[in-house]
């Protein structure tokens, strides 16, 4: 059952490897290394700090009982890899998704360093996870399997210290059981001011407005001054989405409000073409109700190797990390390849879209909208505030303006890519900490 589907939820989505590398392992982190290598020799970065940044502080690794509904009692593996907070305490999502493992985990919470770095947020990075598959347990099992990880996390966590957000599988759901477990772990004093020991919360128990649609937005933010730059018309434009998850559906649902319109979409379950476009409204209902974009009504059922091949201007990886390798590169016939995910493009394959002239969005950049606008939420946590969509927005398209011009700069400066020159401004802002700071003791 070659490129067959795993399944997930939440709207998040899964899909197998590039062809290319699905004979091998893809050791994710060794990849995040590499370019977390090259970005040091082009900036100059010393090599003390080099070393500091090439393992994680700390690597959590706990095992956790949890009852299931038939009375059997199951054991998870779950994880929380910090890897740098020296700008902030650490940041970044926690996964839930059958293929979880600690090398994974260490990648995401890698380019959490860089992506808070390279927004300018005062944050660090991690990341975390739970190896199991959601849409194989019932919504009880969901609640008990969240509430005992993140009380098995227990004073690891926190809002001063490391703050969980939502990713492949974990919605803002998951983050009312999170927070509203640590608050009872912290005593009745304490209860009000620990909100903020995670964000993407729904609106109603501390969340901000803009979070859900939030790496989307700032996706498309991104493209919009891509678009902006090359001189392209985003009115009448094509795009492709692997993915139609969170990230996936928001962006085709702003992008279509361009006047830009989604004729193939993907997920774990198949692919679907309709050279009219689909309705993304209709569609993210569909997926939101069905966790899948299986049986959707409209469009004609293709194969993966026919997504890659379709000519449209813009493909949008909204899914997980290395599906982009040696042949999807070749076959793709987009001008542009905004990672809404993490890692969607092998190395080998990065090179070879480069090669072609056909131009990439890193992640770093591109979805850091996302952890962007969780920063907002904790500011307004800690200060009781509540900011107006319009607020959100405003600051988010600013922020995203400035990194994607900083990005571009450096790329031109040093003639590297996009993502090496992400990493880099990263890499500058967390040198001169260093700088500053010394090394203790
Ligand atoms: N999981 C998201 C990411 O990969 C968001 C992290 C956050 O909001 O902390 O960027």
């Amino acid at each position: 059952m070659d490129n067959q589907p795993t399944v997930n939820t939440a709207g998040s989505v899964s899909v197998p490897p590039a062809s290319a590398e699905k004979h091998h392992k893809y050791e994710f982190f060794k990849v995040v290394q590499g370019y977390l290598d090259e970005a040091a020799g082009v900036i100059g970065l010393p090599e003390y700090i080099q070393t500091i940044l090439s393992q994680p502080k700390n690597e959590i690794i706990i095992n956790f009982p949890v009852k299931m509904d038939d009375g059997t009692i199951r054991l998870f593996k779950g994880y929380r890899v910090q890897h740098n907070n020296l700008l902030g305490p650490y940041k970044g999502g926690i996964r839930y998704h059958e293929s979880v493992s600690l090398d994974d985990v260490k990648a995401l919470a890698a380019m959490m360093t860089w992506k808070c770095a390279l927004m300018n947020l005062p944050l660090g990075g991690g990341k975390g996870g739970v190896k199991f598959d959601p849409n194989k347990v019932s919504r009880e099992e969901l609640q008990r399997i969240t509430r005992r990880f993140f009380h098995a996390l227990g004073s690891n966590i926190g809002p001063d210290t490391d703050i969980p957000a939502p990713d492949v599988g974990t919605d803002a759901k998951a983050m009312a059981w999170a927070m509203d477990t640590y608050m009872n772990t912290v005593g009745s004093l304490f209860r009000q001011s620990v909100k903020g020991v995670v964000t993407g919360k729904p609106v109603a128990v501390g969340g901000t407005l803009g979070r859900e649609k939030a790496t989307g937005q700032g996706l498309v933010y991104c493209i919009q001054e891509w678009a902006e730059e090359r001189d392209f018309q985003l009115g009448g434009a094509t795009l492709i989405v692997q993915g139609f998850g969170n990230v996936g559906s928001f962006t085709s649902l702003i992008l279509s409000r361009l006047g830009a319109s989604t004729i193939a979409v993907g997920d774990h379950t198949g692919y679907l073409y309709n050279p009219e476009g689909f309705n993304p409204h209709k569609l993210q209902d569909w997926v939101k109700k069905n966790r899948s974009i299986a049986g959707y009504p409209a469009g004609k059922s293709i194969s993966r190797e026919e997504f890659f091949k379709i000519k449209a201007d813009i493909l949008i990886p909204a899914a997980l990390e290395n599906q982009i390798g040696i042949e999807e590169a070749k076959n793709l016939q987009v001008k542009l390849v905004a990672e809404g995910a993490n890692g969607p493009c092998s190395p080998e394959g990065e090179k070879i879209l480069i090669e072609r002239g056909i131009d990439i969005l890193p992640d770093v950049l591109a979805n850091a909208g996302g952890v962007t606008v969780s920063y907002y939420e904790w500011v307004q946590n800690k200060r009781s505030e509540h900011w107006t969509l319009e607020e959100v927005d405003e600051r988010l398209e600013k922020a995203m303006q400035r990194a994607y011009r900083e990005v571009v700069e450096l790329a031109r400066q040093k003639k590297c890519s996009m993502r090496v020159a992400a990493y880099a401004v990263a890499l500058q802002r967390i040198a001169s900490a260093y700088g500053e700071r010394d090394i203790f003791p």
